[in-house]
């Protein structure tokens, strides 16, 4: 009996004590709301939170403080006539002080529509400052005045904005939505290594030091494709990882050293399975995050005809405007230009046909900036009396434009533009200028998402600087299989099973169907100009592990930080990357890259030569 009385008391002890924690805890907590979840529903409740003080307004009497946290925004109010010491504290605090305080919640007399918590305020009783502040380089809010450099170097403030807060978000959200959908599809997430050896994506590499093999480097992976594949052979069937590559390139193209990619590969599968496979998870992020039901297939373009119709292999079809081929119409008219030219292109800006003389010239000047390159630029503009009046009336009679309009479509108060020169850079620069039309009529619509697929890619490119080919998408795709014997009679003629997910004129993703046998991989090495030994040497094991069973395989890479960027509405991939680094890879808050001191080369074997 006393035994049970004792493990009884014993019991109640123990009950009572972790009740006395509980309420010590709620008294002593840090917070029991978040700046982001009070409405009118918690009127009269004594409440406690912490958070960044954003803002100290002062009227008459009263002290408003808006806190804030990563959750919100709440308006405190300090009253002079009920506490005035408390309300002499809180005039003394600055931006971004850290605080907690304890008080009521109140209706506001004048709401804020504009937050979620706009309807109520905190009639503050306790004030505890639990950390200052220098006063911050920028204000910690959407309209800042502070410029790219110093929100950089300050990234941690600039981390706490709401908008750059709500991209960060929306990126931990596509991170899951893709966990979600791929491991529902039975793919396996596996990590690869970091310190590896070349891969050939068509960046340099950026290398490490080895300390304890003297004199040797790894390399960062440019992407983990030769690993994805191993993985086939290794039997996983279906791979993904969200993964860091390292490209050392130049970054003026919104790029970054270090990137993110939802990287994938299948066996047992053709173009047409991966393309399914990952069209539905396109579908599933703009389900989930965009909440837009895609009804059907994305459109697919092949290669050529994304290149002819918009100059360009990951066309932008939010409009249309296509470039159309007019190099037969134009021709034998005595006009030089057109005459001597290998290709002539054109596009049609509807409703343009008002273009005063200055914004033609404005057209005419972007065309031929030196990242474009044109030398100028032939329009004709469609009267609405259904005549034509063009820079080159003199060799071109109204019939002859109105064949041009006819090629184009043209109704009266449109605008033809027409280009000549090189078909490749014609096309290149028609296609910048398509852009800057749609950009100038608001035809990009940010909200408005247009996916399709291009396919058919040629396998080769000819490198005119080296005299040699190279692999348009990495040395490991496969040739299209009804191609394979044009591979030494017309190498450039070879289409690949290579495709990529474009949207809204943004490369999302690229894959193709790879190689899985010895032989072909060896000579499509001799045709990029590897010698036997070089192939050997750095990719050796992966042609020995075809040896092995090598599965048929196939796989796609998306850029992460592109898709979240493209979904966010960002400007830049920067802005939806928690530390990015700037224009010339340099990140301004840590400063790197740094030099080393000293003996660390010797350990590394290494000296620096300076340039
Ligand atoms: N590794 C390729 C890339 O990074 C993608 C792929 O072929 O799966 O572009």
């Amino acid at each position: 009996m006393l035994g049970f009385l004792y493990i009884y008391n014993k019991i109640i002890d123990c009950v009572s004590n972790i009740k006395k924690g509980e309420d010590f805890k709620k008294k002593n907590m840090y917070r029991t709301h978040t700046c982001g979840e009070l409405s009118l529903q918690n009127i009269d409740q004594t409440v406690t939170l912490s958070g960044w003080v954003q803002k100290v307004r002062k009227l008459g009497g009263m002290t408003f403080v808006d806190l804030r946290d990563r959750y919100g925004l709440t308006q405190l109010v300090f009253d002079l006539n009920k506490n005035a010491s408390l309300a002499d504290e809180a005039q003394k605090l600055g931006r971004e002080f850290v605080i907690q305080v304890i008080g009521n919640v109140s209706e506001r007399s004048n709401k804020n529509k504009k937050i979620p918590t706009g309807d109520i305020e905190i009639i503050v009783d306790e004030l505890r400052v639990l950390n200052k502040s220098e006063v911050p380089p920028f204000t910690i809010e959407d309209e800042t005045d502070g410029g790219d450099d110093i929100r950089m170097r300050f990234r941690y403030l600039d981390l706490r904005r709401p908008e750059v807060r709500k991209g960060m978000l929306l990126r931990h959200k596509m991170s899951k939505h893709v966990r979600d959908y791929l491991d529902g599809n039975g793919f396996i997430e596996a990590e690869t290594p970091v310190l590896i050896k070349s891969t050939p994506e068509g960046a340099r590499d950026f290398v490490v030091p080895s300390r304890m093999n003297a004199g040797t480097f790894y390399a960062l992976p440019q992407s983990p494709q030769v690993f994805k594949q191993l993985l086939m052979i290794g039997g996983f069937d279906r791979y993904y990882q969200i993964v860091k590559c390292f490209r050392d390139e130049d970054l003026r193209a919104d790029r970054q050293p270090e990137f993110t990619q939802i990287d994938c590969e299948m066996s047992f599968v053709e173009q047409e399975d991966v393309i399914q496979m990952f069209e539905g998870l396109a579908k599933h992020l703009l389900k989930t995050l965009k909440e837009i039901d895609y009804d059907g297939d994305f459109p697919r373009l092949t290669y050529d005809e994304a290149m002819n119709s918009y100059g360009n292999d990951k066309p932008d079809t939010r409009f249309g405007m296509k470039i159309n081929d007019l190099s037969e119409t134009v021709k034998g008219l005595n006009f030089k230009v057109f005459d001597d030219a290998e290709y002539v292109g054109a596009i049609c800006a509807e409703s343009c046909a008002s273009y005063s003389r200055k914004q033609l010239d404005k057209l005419i000047d972007f065309v031929k900036k030196p990242q474009i390159g044109a030398k100028g630029l032939v329009y004709s503009k469609c009267n609405a009396d259904g005549s034509f009046k063009s820079s080159v009336d003199k060799f071109y009679s109204q019939e002859e434009q109105q064949k041009w309009a006819n090629a184009l479509q043209a109704k009266p108060g449109d605008l033809m533009l027409l280009m000549s020169g090189d078909k490749k850079q014609t096309l290149a620069a028609l296609s910048e200028l398509r852009l800057e039309m749609g950009q100038r009529l608001g035809l990009m619509d940010k909200n408005t998402f247009a996916p399709l697929w291009v396919v058919d890619f040629p396998l080769l490119e000819w490198d005119d600087e080296n005299k040699r080919f190279q692999a348009m998408h990495h040395p490991f795709t496969a040739p299209k299989p009804e191609h394979l014997h044009l591979l030494d009679s017309d190498p450039a003629s070879v289409k690949a099973n290579a495709y990529d997910l474009i949207i809204n004129g943004n490369e999302i993703g690229g894959g193709s169907v790879r190689i899985h046998n010895t032989e072909l991989q060896k000579k499509m090495f001799t045709l990029l100009g590897f010698s036997d030994e070089e192939a050997q040497s750095q990719f050796g094991f992966l042609m020995e592990a075809f040896l092995y069973g090598a599965p048929p395989h196939a796989g796609v890479a998306f850029g992460f930080d592109r898709w979240v960027a493209l979904f966010n509405g960002s400007k830049s991939i920067r802005e939806v990357i928690a530390f990015p680094k700037n224009n010339s890879g340099r990140d301004m808050m840590i400063d790197a890259p740094a030099n080393i001191a000293t003996e660390q080369l010797n350990e590394l074997g290494l000296s620096v030569i300076s340039k």
